[in-house]
């Protein structure tokens, strides 16, 4: 049965706004996408009023939730500060604002001045870790995914998440094309693919639909995906971050609950500038940097293996040790990386014997005995 946009308006009008007018004439609703029974918009508030709408947002999700044939629904509070405006007041412990629904009690409040006070744990998820790069094209999120199975390989539950909303690619890399179901608390159950659990906004929407999600909602988007995803107990889950250092990734790294990041830089020069910004950003909102990996680092030839350092080489290393932080290790360019990632078989799950799938599996132990460490240091 399809759900068509007037059904949700329809829906959205028996809704009230803190100013008395129906949630339709608020004039405060983004383009409403409706296609397959998954409905997806924002409303666009002042910051100062954000938390008055809270609620509204919630009403406004259980109606549309409750349309016949509407499977999922998801509906972002994004709200933006005026030019000149004074910043929005800080969150209450264990209150949002971007639509975020309330998070379990056992976190001890923190002081509003940490970054730290907007983030919750997310139940039964031991440790969340992103998987970033300044910018895109670097092989992030084929590191990420291969990651992944690295970690998986080392025996621990591991999830993936593809928050890289402008440009979801977590579909293509592993093949999966199918719409995640709801469980009867109406949560999204992740995809089990080679072992992991695996979530993307991908499989929700097409990808041009994600491409045109504008800053403040891709955050209420993924803080979704992160606590309305039916997880399930994980030791670790990589979230695979958008490219870039810019506000909404700022926003992220702050909003999510991270132990730690893994930098992916390639040997150029400038994406080495790109990874030092990477590095500021994560320090900014007090995520351990865990490590640089530096991807494409050397070129493998495919047929003799003979290597070659056509992009100069050992750029990471010397940056990573320049700046106190571990490095991780250096994949090569090469072909069988590729092919592989680009027909959803990721070479750790195809080629686990092979060179490739040992040394992401060896930047996996690197990146567990780290978080092991922190752990033991706490
Ligand atoms: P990003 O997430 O940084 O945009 P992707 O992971 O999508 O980058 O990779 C971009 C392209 O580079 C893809 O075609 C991917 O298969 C390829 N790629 C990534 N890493 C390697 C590698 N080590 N060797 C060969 N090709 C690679």
């Amino acid at each position: 049965m399809s759900v068509t946009q007037q059904q949700v308006l329809d829906a959205l009008a028996k809704v009230a706004s803190p100013r008395g007018v129906a949630l339709t004439n608020a004039n405060v609703l983004s383009a409403i996408t409706a296609t397959d029974g998954k409905v997806f918009f924002s409303i666009n508030v002042d910051a100062a009023e954000a938390r008055a709408w809270e609620s509204v947002r919630a009403q406004a999700e259980a109606a549309v939730r409750a349309i016949p044939g509407v499977s999922v629904a998801m509906i972002a509070l994004t709200a933006e500060r005026k030019p000149g405006a004074a910043p929005p007041p800080p969150p209450q412990p264990h209150r949002h604002t971007h639509g975020v629904q309330p998070v379990s009690a056992h976190k001890p409040p923190q002081s509003p001045a940490s970054p730290m006070s907007k983030q919750a744990e997310i139940p039964g998820v031991a440790a969340v870790i992103a998987v970033a790069s300044g910018k895109g094209g670097v092989g992030k999120s084929t590191t990420a995914l291969n990651l992944a199975l690295g970690l998986r390989d080392l025996g621990l539950r591991v999830g993936l998440l593809d928050a890289d909303i402008y440009g979801p690619s977590v579909p293509r890399l592993t093949g999966i094309h199918e719409k995640p179901k709801l469980n009867d608390d109406r949560k999204m159950i992740p995809i089990e693919r080679f072992g992991l659990a695996i979530m993307s906004i991908g499989f929700l929407v097409e990808e041009e639909t994600a491409m045109i999600w504008r800053g403040p909602m891709v955050m209420s988007a993924i803080t979704q995906m992160l606590r309305d995803v039916a997880w399930g107990t994980l030791d670790i889950l990589v979230v695979d971050m958008p490219p870039g250092t810019g506000d909404a990734q700022l926003t992220l790294a702050q909003n999510v609950p991270l132990k730690g990041a893994v930098i992916i830089s390639t040997p150029q020069d400038l994406s080495l500038i790109d990874a030092r910004r990477g590095l500021a950003m994560f320090k900014k909102v007090n995520v351990p940097v865990l490590g640089i990996v530096e991807n494409m680092s050397y070129f493998q030839c495919p047929h003799c293996g003979t290597r070659s350092d056509i992009f100069g080489h050992g750029g990471a290393r010397h940056e990573a040790e320049r700046l106190g932080v571990p490095f991780l290790g250096e994949i090569p360019l090469h072909m069988s990386i590729r092919t592989t990632s680009d027909s959803g078989n990721p070479v750790v799950a195809s080629e686990p014997d092979g060179p490739h799938a040992a040394i992401y599996r060896e930047i996996g132990t690197k990146v567990r005995d780290q978080l092991q460490g922190a752990n033991a240091a706490a």
